[in-house]
């Protein structure tokens, strides 16, 4: 499967769309305009890579919609060099918009599955994260603190871990809440005891879940 100049002209239409819901930096925008996404979306939905909507990539998993994944991106407001956290690496295509910011890139996936096919179909395009497979309730200690820190599904609250292993400074986005919607709550550490939460809207995520699928 190739980037035609046809899915070229569908990703600038999907820009137009996101920054007319209110996606504004630059930066996320050309991000967004350079990732072929329907390279990260299985073969029955191919076609519908750009409408800004979340579809399903298997183990009962969704890629992300468009609007969302930018959303995310811009509320970090994400640096070059900077360290990310990712949680749910799900398709690979929320890695790759970061990696075109220029962060690095820490991604944990807990479906063996996905973590296997995101990391091929990543590296194909010359994509190099950290991969891991594993629970990412529990982080990435190892390598952190982290500037950024973003959680790609609906979790019941923030999970403690990850705000361990944010630096003071630093932004976590995640959505909490229930199975139904969630809010999408962003921490900012302001001191190692002190953090800021505000809330930025109801989002549908799936469920951030213990453990991994043990395959
Ligand atoms: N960023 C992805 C979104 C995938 S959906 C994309 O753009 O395609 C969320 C992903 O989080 C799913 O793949 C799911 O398996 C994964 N997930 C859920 N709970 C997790 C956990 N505790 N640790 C790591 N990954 C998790």
């Amino acid at each position: 499967m190739q980037d035609t100049y046809r899915h070229k002209g569908l990703r600038r239409n999907l820009v137009d769309e996101i920054r007319q819901k209110g996606i504004t930096n630059s930066k996320v925008l050309e991000a967004i305009n350079t990732v072929p996404r329907h390279l990260f979306m299985d073969s029955g939905f191919i076609n519908f890579a750009y409408k800004d909507s979340a579809f399903p990539i298997g183990a009962g998993q969704t890629i992300s919609q468009p609007y969302t994944v930018a959303f995310q991106t811009q509320i970090l407001d994400i640096q070059p060099l900077e360290k990310v956290l990712e949680i749910g690496t799900g398709s690979g295509y929320q890695t790759a918009v970061l990696l075109e910011m220029g962060a690095k890139v820490y991604t944990i996936e807990r479906q063996k599955e996905l973590y296997l096919k995101a990391k091929a179909q990543l590296e194909s395009m010359g994509y190099h994260p950290h991969f891991f497979y594993g629970d990412g309730y529990l982080g990435m200690p190892s390598y952190g603190p982290y500037n950024k820190i973003l959680v790609t599904a609906g979790a019941p609250e923030i999970p403690e871990a990850l705000i361990e292993q944010l630096q003071v400074g630093g932004k976590l986005i995640c959505p909490v809440g229930d199975n139904q919607t969630q809010v999408m709550t962003l921490v900012e550490k302001i001191s190692e005891s002190d953090i800021k939460i505000t809330k930025h809207g109801n989002f549908i995520f799936v469920p951030l879940l213990k453990g991994t699928n043990g395959k």
